[in-house]
């Protein structure tokens, strides 16, 4: 199958603060796009924009040559693909289906095992960039899968990121995402503590972020959370029980490795706090109340 815009149709599953941004994109690029979301409402200007909508994953599937996921708990990802409405079923022989959905290594090798029964192309590509990497189709996205199957789809990946990096063979997309994942996860708790200090020392944290998100300091999370901190805007962004979901996948990952990760376990204790004072819908930036 070679992918081409008009004649490939795209099915696209998940809608959320991500899925909406990413589908509209490659709306925009001139894909034929279905469209499945389990709030159905969230895709109204998707198909005013030309996107055709579809009750059932299992109808997006038998009608769609590529089929991207976005949704949001392993889960979840195990209701879109598998079981008799699910993706695996219904999806054309031949065709390419791509879970961007941060999961499970084990279940996206799982999945691509069982999409191979049925000559269903399974590659795992996770996505980082935040919300704003989605909206600005900057994301980076990190592939595990055939690297033959990875060559076709670039075409539709690079529509949606700028950094898109084939990791290895099935599941080392979600592998690379959970190392990117460990890597933010002591790095917010890092961020917050930097702020809450520069705030107690009596600074102007917005000063203080304009030299310390320039240099050896600068990340992502600073630049662009750290004015979210500031300006106590809590709104996600990056649900924290999708964070939290993450950083146990993490850490279950890394002790089946027999690796250590006392700032992942640090960062995943405080997390759980949020969680525990009603506040997993929050933003992952709303860490900051836990130093106020
Ligand atoms: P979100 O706003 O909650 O979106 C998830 C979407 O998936 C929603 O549209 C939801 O439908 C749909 N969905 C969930 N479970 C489903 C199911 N069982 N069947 C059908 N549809 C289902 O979350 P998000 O922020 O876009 O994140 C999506 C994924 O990307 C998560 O795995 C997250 O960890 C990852 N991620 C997020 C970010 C970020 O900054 N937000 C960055 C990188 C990666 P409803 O509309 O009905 O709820």
């Amino acid at each position: 199958m070679e992918i081409a815009k008009k004649k490939t149709i795209i099915g696209f599953i998940g809608l959320g603060v991500m899925g909406h941004s990413m589908a509209g994109h490659l709306l925009e690029a001139g894909f034929a796009l279905h469209v499945y979301n389990r709030t159905a409402s969230k895709a109204d200007d998707l198909v005013k924009k030309g996107a055709v909508l579809e009750a059932r994953v299992a109808d997006l599937a038998q009608k769609s040559d590529v089929i991207i996921s976005i949704v949001g708990f392993p889960g979840d990802v195990e209701q879109v693909y598998l079981g008799s409405l699910g993706v695996l079923e219904n999806a054309k022989p031949g065709s390419i289906a791509i879970d961007m959905t941060t999961s499970d290594p084990a279940l996206a090798i799982d999945l691509y095992d069982k999409g191979r029964q049925k000559k269903i192309h399974v590659l795992d590509a996770p996505v980082s960039g935040g919300d704003l990497g989605a909206k600005n189709a900057s994301l980076s996205i990190m592939v595990g899968g055939d690297k033959k199957i990875f060559d076709k789809a670039l075409p539709v990946l690079e529509i949606m990121g700028k950094n898109i990096v084939y990791q290895g063979g099935a599941g080392a997309g979600q592998h690379t995402k959970m190392a990117n994942q460990i890597a933010i996860a002591a790095g917010m708790v890092a961020m917050c503590e930097a702020l809450a200090y520069a705030s107690r020392a009596g600074l102007d944290p917005e000063t203080v972020l304009g030299s310390i998100g320039q240099g050896a300091a600068g990340s992502w999370s600073l630049n662009n959370l750290g004015p979210r901190i500031i300006q106590k805007n809590d709104k996600p962004g990056f649900f924290i029980k999708h964070f939290i979901k993450d950083m146990k996948i993490a850490a279950a990952s890394s002790k089946r490795l027999g690796l250590e990760t006392p700032g992942l376990d640090l960062a995943l204790s405080l997390y759980r706090k949020m969680a525990e004072k009603g506040l997993e819908n929050d933003g992952t930036q709303a860490l900051y109340k836990l130093f106020e």
